[in-house]
């Protein structure tokens, strides 16, 4: 039987990269799968990728950091969707000035990447807590390396920021959901190839050099790198763990 089959399964940021690979897969295992993402038509052509390889999809709109439509959307899926007993908080942005940058910038770095990187993952998790405790739900976070050390070339607090947020989140959201069996990890890409990062590849060699000299496997990540220890920490396989970080960082860490 498919690893996540009978699950309906929310996506946030799935309109691109990680989340679209992520919706993919667990179509592919077998969830019904709701993609969300702030752009209508990228959420949309997810949705197309995923019937066209036989998957059950849906697909809305929804900003992470509009509180009020997270609300709203969660009832809405609920209503016309059924119950969900998976999300994966994806959606995510990296700006990358560091503290010593143009004010301006470096403000609004940390207010947007705050808003849409830890309060979003707050804002969708809080909307969909109902059906989540009720269906013994499973919770994916998308943390990063930046959940536990700064990167330093190109520099961004606010992003470190956010990810070590993510992972205390995670932490703190397990050990208070543990006993009704809600399940709530994080996954910690290292340097994945996604339009995230398209302006760094592009642009700044030498960051993505130094990034491969310290990764064992010596190359960067595919979105579909990601995509096994999401369905790991969704299903059943996964069914003693709980705030976890899962490294999907090439071994990153390990140096
Ligand atoms: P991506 O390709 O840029 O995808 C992120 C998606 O999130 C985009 O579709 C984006 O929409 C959407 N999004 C942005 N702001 C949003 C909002 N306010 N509400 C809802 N959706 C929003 O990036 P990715 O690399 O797949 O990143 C996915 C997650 O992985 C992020 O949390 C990121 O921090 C994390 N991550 C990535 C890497 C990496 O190397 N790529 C490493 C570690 C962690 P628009 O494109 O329309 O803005």
């Amino acid at each position: 039987m498919p690893l996540l089959q009978n699950h309906i399964a929310v996506i946030t940021g799935a309109g691109s990269g990680i989340g679209r690979a992520i919706a993919v897969g667990y179509a592919r295992e077998g969830a019904r799968v709701v993609a969300l993402d702030v752009d209508a038509d990228s959420a949309r052509q997810t949705a197309k990728l995923v019937s066209d390889a036989g998957g059950t999809v849906d697909s809305f709109v929804l900003d992470v950091t509009d509180r009020a439509a997270c609300t709203a959307m969660a009832k809405q899926i609920a209503d016309t969707v059924g119950p969900v007993s998976i999300l994966v908080n994806n959606a995510g942005i990296a700006r990358r000035n560091g503290m010593t940058g143009a004010p301006e910038a470096v403000i609004k770095d940390w207010e947007d990447v705050i808003a849409i990187n830890l309060t979003g993952v707050f804002n969708v998790t809080h909307a969909f807590l109902g059906s989540l405790r009720a269906n013994k739900g499973r919770i994916v976070n998308i943390g990063s390396i930046q959940s536990f050390v700064h990167i330093r070339q190109p520099s961004s607090p606010a992003y470190t920021a956010s990810k070590h947020g993510v992972l205390g989140f995670t932490r703190a959201l397990a050990v208070e959901l543990g006993k009704e069996g809600v399940r709530v990890n994080a996954i910690g890409p290292g340097f994945i190839e996604t339009p995230l990062n398209a302006a760094t590849r592009a642009n700044n060699p030498e960051a993505v050099r130094l990034f491969m000299e310290h990764t064992p496997l010596g190359r960067a990540g595919k979105p579909e790198d990601i995509v096994g220890p999401a369905i790991f920490l969704a299903c059943d396989l996964s069914s003693y763990v709980t705030g976890s970080i899962v490294m999907a960082d090439g071994g990153y860490r390990a140096v």
